[in-house]
């Protein structure tokens, strides 16, 4: 176990904000796990688990210990004829380990990859892209509890998912650290086609019979056109969660836009955040040294020393702008630390 104090986060986050904090302690070993967690008992001072730090914006001073889980390790459990079950430890970095897992034929995960972060932050928002979701290849979470002090395995069943949510992120927040996710994997897949975009670009590449493989280089081609590379423009990603919306809301906006884009969900529909966004003037814009992303309204970025402050301001003015323009409510999918 590593423990700095007054520590600089400025390389642990992709929006590359400035920010010291209390103390800075990094697990690496699994002894570490427990070790931290009899230590915080004792402890007042409250604390924030980190991955890759790549859905966060710093605030300049953080009055907690940020505790980044750095466990490593991939092993596969078990298999049969149809399945693998394999099961990666927190602190992996999650794009590496699908494109492991596609490079082994496994499939399940492959529309995921080019996520930043780690494999440990996966099932805490349910991370999802082009049709799938964490939680249609999780098998379990194993975590510790802090204050129990026991490893505990939380089936899928038990993990609460939804759209950018689980039980990590409500009843279990700061009770447990996860310590490793084990992903239920098919040896024959079958693949999830659907959206975005991702047969045309097949098409494009003249590819008839795709493979796991092959839908996976195509996502990466298109998360490359439409998101910034955090190793060169800083950000979290989407900033802002799709509002999902009642139908008699949907049907009242579309007869005032009927471009809006939206997606039926059950008996709702998800509003297209970036589309909202884009309509109250905001792609492309610059307020100072944060900006949004000219080419996807939903991404905020770092224009070169940006403040978390900076770029809470401009989240604020976007949220006004489209509670004002639709009467629709923004919420943040990145998390603000302080
Ligand atoms: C360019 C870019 C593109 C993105 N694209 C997508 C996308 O397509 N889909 C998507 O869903 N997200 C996307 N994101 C958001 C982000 O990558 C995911 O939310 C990712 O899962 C965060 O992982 P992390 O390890 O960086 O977590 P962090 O940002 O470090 O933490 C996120 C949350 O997880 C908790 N956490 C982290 N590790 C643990 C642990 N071991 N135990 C308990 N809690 C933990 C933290 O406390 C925090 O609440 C994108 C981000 C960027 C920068």
């Amino acid at each position: 176990m590593i423990s700095h104090s007054s520590f600089s986060l400025q390389p642990y986050n992709t929006f590359g904000i400035e920010a010291h904090c209390y103390r800075f302690i990094e697990l690496q070993q699994r002894d570490d796990v427990a070790l931290w967690a009899s230590m915080q008992q004792q402890s007042d001072k409250p604390f924030f688990l980190l991955g890759g730090g790549s859905n966060v914006v710093f605030l300049p001073w953080i009055d907690k210990s940020v505790v980044k889980v750095s466990l490593h390790g991939i092993e596969l459990l078990k298999e049969d004829d149809e399945h693998v079950w394999i099961q990666a430890a927190a602190g992996e970095n999650w794009s590496d380990f699908v494109d492991f897992c596609v490079q082994k034929g496994w499939g399940g995960l492959e529309n995921l990859t080019g996520i930043p972060g780690t494999v440990g932050a996966s099932p805490v928002q349910n991370v999802g892209a082009y049709g799938v979701e964490a939680k249609d290849a999780i098998e379990s979470v194993e975590c510790f509890g802090i204050a129990s002090g026991k490893w505990k395995n939380v089936l899928n069943s038990e993990c609460q998912f939804s759209y950018r949510d689980s039980i990590f992120k409500q009843a279990l927040k700061n009770q447990v650290i996860i310590t490793s996710v084990t992903f239920r994997l098919d040896k024959n897949p079958s693949l999830n086609l659907s959206y975005g975009g991702i047969q045309q670009q097949l098409k494009k590449e003249g590819i008839l019979q795709p493979t796991i493989k092959d839908v996976s280089r195509a996502v990466k081609t298109l998360r490359n056109e439409k998101l910034p590379d955090p190793a060169i423009i800083g950000s979290a990603g989407s900033f802002f969660k799709n509002p999902v919306v009642a139908v008699d809301k949907y049907i009242s906006l579309k007869n005032h836009y009927p471009d809006m884009v939206a997606f039926p969900v059950g008996e709702d529909y998800k509003l297209a955040a970036g589309w909202l966004i884009e309509q109250c003037g905001w792609k492309g814009k610059q307020i100072g040294k944060v900006g949004v992303y000219p080419k996807q309204a939903l991404v905020l970025i770092n224009l070169g020393s940006c403040t978390g402050n900076d770029v809470k301001q401009l989240a604020l003015a976007i949220q006004q702008s489209v509670q004002e323009k639709f009467d629709v409510k923004l919420e943040t999918e990145a998390l603000f630390i302080e």
